[in-house]
């Protein structure tokens, strides 16, 4: 006889929530994911993400679209403001090295 997959609830989409959520999919869990906000969206920012985050995004076989939808940091990279003066250089490796 087979089993129903196991029913999960998620409270929160953001990206831990989806995080989560997809990575659960991605096992066969039934997943539903409940958000207060109306809808997602950008919210006017962007987001650095780190070498450890890629790598879980690299698990769950998201590390293309991020590449995709993303741009590379590096050492000619700058931080900006909306009016597009300069804040400061992105860190790009560890300064006591
Ligand atoms: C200005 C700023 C810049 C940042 N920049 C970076 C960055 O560059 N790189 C980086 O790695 N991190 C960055 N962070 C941190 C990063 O945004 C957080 O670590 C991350 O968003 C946390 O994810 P989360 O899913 O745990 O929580 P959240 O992103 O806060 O998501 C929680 C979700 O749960 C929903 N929710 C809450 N209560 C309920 C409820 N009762 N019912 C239903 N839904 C509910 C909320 O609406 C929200 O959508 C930044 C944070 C800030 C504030």
């Amino acid at each position: 006889m087979k089993s129903e997959p196991l029913r999960v609830a998620i409270v929160g989409g953001g990206i831990g929530g989806l995080f989560t959520a997809n990575a659960l999919i991605s096992q066969g869990l039934d997943v539903t994911v409940y958000e207060q906000a109306p809808k997602l969206g950008e919210v006017g920012a962007g987001i650095f993400v780190t070498p450890n985050s890629v790598r879980q995004l690299q698990r769950l076989s998201l590390e293309a679209s991020v590449i995709q939808r993303g741009a590379r940091v590096g050492a000619d990279s700058r931080y900006y403001h909306h009016d597009g003066s300069e804040i400061a250089s992105v860190q790009v490796r560890d300064r006591r090295l």
